[in-house]
């Protein structure tokens, strides 16, 4: 069933050297969730780092910190490195108006994510390397893990090596931010991107429509709401079946239950998800090579959000929400 097509890389902190970056300048556009987070992580790894932002509360935070702050075209005429860390809606624009004019030859553009680049929002010039440090980790979580000594896994790629250097550029990235103490995967842009969009649009919509499915058929059956919630997941149990399964196993986890409980999810997994559901899951994926819902997303920004907002407006209208109000209401939880 696992074909093997390639061999799988993955770089280590004893395969990253800082000193490939020890006379440059490194800029973090976007002082956001992985921007500060990373900025905050390359400094206290000795790199010279500086923040281009907007003025906005951001730019206060990044100052607050002590970083050098400035517009975003200045740090891109500063820097050698740039780390373009908005919001991959607003790259394109952003990246046409300030970064675009600044990317002389030898300089690097580091992504978080390849959407722009795999998609072709943004086409960069050939004289510059095209690198992506994409943490699988929100940025709070990027930032405590390296306050602990340890830091967040992360793929990586080298989409366009101008430099010659383009490896070991992004490979001395991900040893600041931390990434190498547990180890980093090479992959290509497309990859990442095609697996980020699969999560997106079947792991975590499979279970969140679980759960909304769950919670009305179990409350039209007359069980209590508020029960259902906690039994489900807002207790945090599942979260911590979900961090078990990270360092265990999946199946390993499972002697961390009742026996009960792992004969009662070994018979009902086939029966509530059975085998033919792999059907659509395989059309997902061919949906997502083909590209469609990045034009869908950006005709809906064009449109100003119409659909997106009925939808956030929906969700947030479900029976769940003021069930979950009344539930904190009731039982403190902490997590
Ligand atoms: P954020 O939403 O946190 O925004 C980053 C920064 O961009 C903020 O400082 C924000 O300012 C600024 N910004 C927003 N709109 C504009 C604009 N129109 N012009 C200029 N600046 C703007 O981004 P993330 O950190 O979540 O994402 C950055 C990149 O990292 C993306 O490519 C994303 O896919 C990737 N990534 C994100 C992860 C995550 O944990 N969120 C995980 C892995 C990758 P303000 O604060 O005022 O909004």
């Amino acid at each position: 069933m696992i074909r093997r097509n390639k061999m799988v890389k993955v770089y280590y902190d004893e395969d990253a050297d800082l000193e490939v970056l020890s006379d440059k300048t490194i800029a973090v556009i976007g002082y956001g969730n992985q921007g500060r987070a990373q900025a905050l992580n390359m400094r206290d790894s000795g790199l010279n780092v500086i923040v281009g932002n907007i003025r906005d509360e951001s730019w206060h935070r990044a100052l607050e910190d002590g970083f050098e702050v400035y517009p975003i075209s200045e740090a891109s005429e500063l820097a050698e490195i740039i780390l373009f860390l908005l919001p991959d809606e607003v790259q394109p624009e952003v990246y046409n108006r300030e970064v675009r004019g600044n990317l002389s030859d030898g300089k690097a553009l580091v992504f978080a994510h390849g959407y722009t680049i795999h998609y072709g929002f943004i086409k960069p010039p050939r004289n510059v390397d095209i690198l992506l440090l994409a943490p699988r980790m929100i940025g709070t979580y990027v930032r405590e893990l390296f306050q602990r000594g340890s830091g967040a896994p992360a793929f990586i790629s080298v989409g366009q090596d101008a430099s010659g250097k383009g490896l070991r550029r992004v490979l001395a990235l991900a040893k600041a931010i931390g990434a190498t103490r547990v180890g980093v995967m090479e992959l290509s842009f497309a990859e990442e991107v095609e697996l980020d969009h699969f999560s997106e649009h079947y792991t975590v919509p499979v279970i969140f429509r679980a759960i909304q499915l769950g919670f009305e058929a179990l409350v039209e059956e007359g069980y209590t709401p508020e029960a259902v919630l906690l039994e489900m997941y807002a207790s945090g149990e599942l979260a911590e079946v979900f961090r078990a399964a990270a360092k265990m196993g999946l199946y390993k986890q499972m002697s961390l239950h009742s026996t009960t409980s792992q004969y009662g999810t070994l018979t009902y997994g086939s029966r509530v998800m059975p085998d033919s559901a792999k059907g659509m899951i395989k059309e997902v994926i061919r949906e997502i090579k083909t590209g469609r819902f990045a034009r869908e997303w950006q005709l809906e920004q064009q449109a100003g959000y119409p659909m997106f907002r009925r939808l956030k407006e929906e969700a947030l209208r479900h029976p769940i929400n003021e069930v979950e109000e009344r539930l904190r209401r009731m039982i403190r939880i902490e997590l």
